[in-house]
């Protein structure tokens, strides 16, 4: 007989029925034997501000987003943690008190990626693309005080926006670059990532650059998840880079979220195990 359970969290989104995140979040609440449930919730546009009017009556502890509600949550909150105001985006409510404050765990995941292999203090970075995920990397970059970013996008008013952004709110120098055919990586870069939606689903696609420019000294990233290795990581192992891939961001998102509501440091091989047998799945 299910009883009522009285942390529950969820992720809002739209056209996400196969969420591999449930799985994800799920298993480490099993593990740790965390009495917590996390709901798949598809919402409208229209319904989102009723969505979280319902998630304040309901008693839960917070809920992810995804697109399109990134953006037009932020009135509905109670206020924003720090990188979340900087990049004007939410993917994470936590309930502290009886406030909902909108965090954006994407880039703080990133972030603990690749200070696994390098930190990111004083570097130079390469970064492709200046959508939601760009930003959020950008932002969280330039908080970690990464000296120089290169900002490569194909639309100029994207990638200048995004700069003009860091410029204005951080210490960092960011730079917008446009994006010329067989892009070749300055060898003084430290740090190259892809955070476009290249390589989606498609192993094959190849990110306009010249594979030759990266350089072993160079740690290769990439935002991509599915497939987890993609052509960009597969050509900078074979430069002799060391890689991270978005599997790896996109799990510690998950950890941050679960430490965010229950103060409980999830194991991360349980959550990463899941996440691949249920991308395995769709
Ligand atoms: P957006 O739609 O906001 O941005 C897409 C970016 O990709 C833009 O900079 C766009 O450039 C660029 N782009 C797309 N197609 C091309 C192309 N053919 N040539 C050059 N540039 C291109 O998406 P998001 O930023 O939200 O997501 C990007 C990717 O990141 C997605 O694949 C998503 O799955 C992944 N992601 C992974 C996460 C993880 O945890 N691993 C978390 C969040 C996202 P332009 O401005 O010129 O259009």
């Amino acid at each position: 007989m299910p009883t009522f359970c009285p942390h529950l969290v969820g992720s809002m989104s739209q056209g996400a029925a196969g969420n591999p995140t449930v799985a994800m979040v799920e298993a480490a609440f099993a593990h740790h034997h965390l009495d917590w449930r996390y709901i798949n919730m598809e919402v409208t546009p229209a319904d989102l501000p009723a969505a979280v009017l319902g998630a304040r009556a309901l008693g839960f502890r917070g809920f992810n987003l995804s697109i399109p509600h990134k953006v037009t949550v932020i009135p509905l909150l109670d206020g924003l943690g720090q990188s979340a105001a900087l990049m004007g985006a939410v993917n994470c409510v936590v309930r502290r008190g009886d406030q909902f404050i909108g965090e954006n765990t994407d880039g703080k995941g990133f972030l603990a990626s690749l200070q696994t292999l390098i930190d990111p203090t004083g570097k130079t970075i390469v970064l492709f693309g200046a959508g939601g995920a760009a930003r959020a990397i950008a932002v969280e970059l330039a908080l970690a005080h990464a000296a120089t970013l290169l900002i490569v996008n194909r639309d100029p008013a994207c990638g200048t926006e995004l700069t003009d952004l860091i410029n204005a709110n951080t210490a960092t120098q960011a730079h917008y670059v446009p994006w010329t055919p067989h892009y070749q990586i300055p060898p003084l870069a430290d740090i190259v990532i892809n955070a476009t939606s290249i390589g989606l689903y498609d192993e094959t696609a190849a990110l306009d650059l010249d594979p030759t420019t990266l350089l072993p000294h160079q740690v290769v990233a990439d935002v991509i998840f599915n497939p987890a290795q993609t052509r960009l990581l597969r050509d900078a192992q074979t430069r002799g880079c060391r890689t991270l891939d978005g599997l790896g961001m996109l799990v510690n998102q998950g950890i941050i979220g679960i430490q965010y509501w229950t103060q409980t440091n999830p194991d991360p091989q349980v959550m990463t195990k899941a996440l691949k047998s249920a991308l395995d799945s769709i």
